[in-house]
């Protein structure tokens, strides 16, 4: 029971990294409590951008994918006004992109021990010297030893969740770092309007989703199949997003019900390190979603290559810690980590907004599909936007929103700053940057009057 890397969770983070290392010869074993049957089937509103593919060089079977998009449509609270966000994207078919990801590791020589739950931890002076997992139905644990470990277990994070609270990778969240979602997935008696198939609809409504939205995102050509769902902030008044549906949505979508479940989802900057003594993080156990729109499966299959990578090249090495893994967090950052902490101060803003401000917002034109595409892509208020859009708020005698948004400007070129100019060339430095990181989002979120409330429990 000794591999080169054990990889824990096989959603598409842990997946990926499987595959990433298997194929460069490493013995990898991947651990996963769910039976190989389900390995994929994960509660989700099933959409990602094609970019993410092109950056990643690599597309999915056509039979993975359900149906495709042109962009993304968002409605206003009133569902009166609507932008298109060009840009194409499809729905994933979840189970069978997992059930392909899986077969792609496997036949690289990466080892499956489904139906194991990592239950406990042991420790050497290198880190994780081997863990315990609990084989379900069959009495006993087994020891299983590695040189290297990967957290990839998704929103409550199993072996990260277990290390030495000193260690910066263990980083605890606060609850409003995660909204909590239920959706279902229907075939819909009344097919969708024509004009909305193609798209993921996103509907900003802060009764119905409040710190979050509702989307409806078409499933096939005829828009009969749908996913519909919603996500809350997790860990303020009580908000219950099954609750929410069965009042709003449920009465508006009638049909066939074909899945239904709830999730969790990280929406905030990304941990402070991805790699720290022999243990690797990815994926939603290392909140790498972009904190506005919740998408996680792009950036999941990206920060898992990158770990990966770094994790095989120190292997390789003879010794695996955070000095030879640490290029894995510079390269993160630069590619998708500064924007999502650039994007998590942008998140808080949102999450203050009203129905009544959205809806001027959206009436007025303030911002149009391609602000937001700039936004969601490269996390900038790119001065041309921000100009325009001060000018707007200026004519329209908006001064409390056109200060807010010079205080987000503001912040979001800092963390982002800090996140890329800034981010620590070697492992010493990180603690003090740390600190610089912690105090300018209490520093923002105290100019913008946000509450984080309380930090998770596990
Ligand atoms: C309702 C909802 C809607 C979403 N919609 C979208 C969307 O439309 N587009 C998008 O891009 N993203 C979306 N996301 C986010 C996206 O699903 C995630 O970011 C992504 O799937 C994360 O992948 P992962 O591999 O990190 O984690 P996961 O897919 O959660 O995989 C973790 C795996 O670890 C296993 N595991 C956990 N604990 C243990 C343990 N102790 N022992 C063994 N195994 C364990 C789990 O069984 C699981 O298989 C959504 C999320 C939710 C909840």
């Amino acid at each position: 029971m000794k591999y080169d890397v054990i990889v824990v969770g096989a959603g598409v983070a842990g997946l990926n990294a499987a595959f990433v290392l298997a194929s460069k010869g490493f013995n990898v074993a991947i651990i996963e409590s769910k039976p190989r049957s389900r390995i994929g089937d994960k509660t989700c509103g099933d959409a990602i951008g094609v970019h993410h593919f092109k950056e990643l060089g690599w597309y999915p079977p056509e039979e993975t994918i359900d149906h495709r998009y042109k962009g993304v449509k968002i409605y206003s609270p009133s569902e009166k006004y609507s932008i298109i966000v060009s840009g194409e994207g499809v729905s994933v078919n979840r189970l069978k992109f997992g059930q392909w990801l899986l077969k792609r590791a496997e036949d690289n020589g990466a080892v499956l021990l489904d139906k194991h739950v990592l239950l406990g931890v042991k420790f050497n002076d290198n880190g994780i010297q081997s863990i315990k997992v609990k084989e379900l139905g069959k009495p006993g644990l087994k020891e299983l030893v590695a040189d290297a470990f990967i957290d990839t277990s998704g929103a409550k994070p199993a072996l990260r969740s277990k290390l030495p609270l000193e260690w910066p990778i263990s980083e605890r969240p606060y609850m409003t770092d995660y909204n909590i979602a239920y959706r279902e997935v229907l075939e819909i008696n009344e097919p969708v309007n024509d004009e909305d198939v193609d798209y993921a609809v996103i509907y900003l409504n802060t009764i119905i989703a409040p710190g979050g939205y509702w989307w409806f995102f078409p499933k096939n050509p005829s828009g009969k199949i749908v996913n519909v769902g919603l996500g809350v902030v997790w860990g303020v008044d009580d908000y219950n997003p099954r609750h929410n549906y069965n009042k709003y949505l449920k009465p508006r979508f009638k049909g066939k019900l074909l899945h239904a479940g709830g999730g969790m989802v990280p929406t905030r900057r990304p941990l402070p390190t991805l790699v720290w003594r022999n243990v690797g993080v990815a994926g939603d156990a290392a909140y790498t979603v972009n904190p506005v729109h919740g998408g996680g499966i792009g950036s999941s299959l990206q920060a898992s290559a990158i770990v990966a990578k770094y994790i095989g090249d120190a292997l390789e090495k003879g010794i695996v810690d955070e000095t030879t893994t640490w290029q894995a967090n510079k390269e993160y950052m630069q590619a998708y980590g500064a924007k999502q902490a650039a994007l998590d101060i942008l998140r808080m803003y949102l999450q203050k907004l009203s129905n009544e401000e959205f809806e001027w917002i959206m009436k007025n034109k303030i911002v149009d599909g391609k602000s937001i595409y700039d936004l969601g892509t490269h996390a900038r208020l790119i001065e041309e936007v921000v100009h325009g859009i001060s000018s707007m708020l200026r004519l329209l005698s908006k001064p409390t929103l056109l200060n807010q948004l010079r205080i987000v400007r503001n912040y979001m070129n800092k963390v982002k700053e800090l996140y890329l100019d800034k981010y620590p060339e070697t492992p010493e430095k990180l603690y003090e940057w740390m600190e610089v990181v912690e105090k300018t989002y209490n520093e923002y979120r105290a100019q913008i009057k946000y509450d984080p409330g309380q930090k998770v429990k596990w």
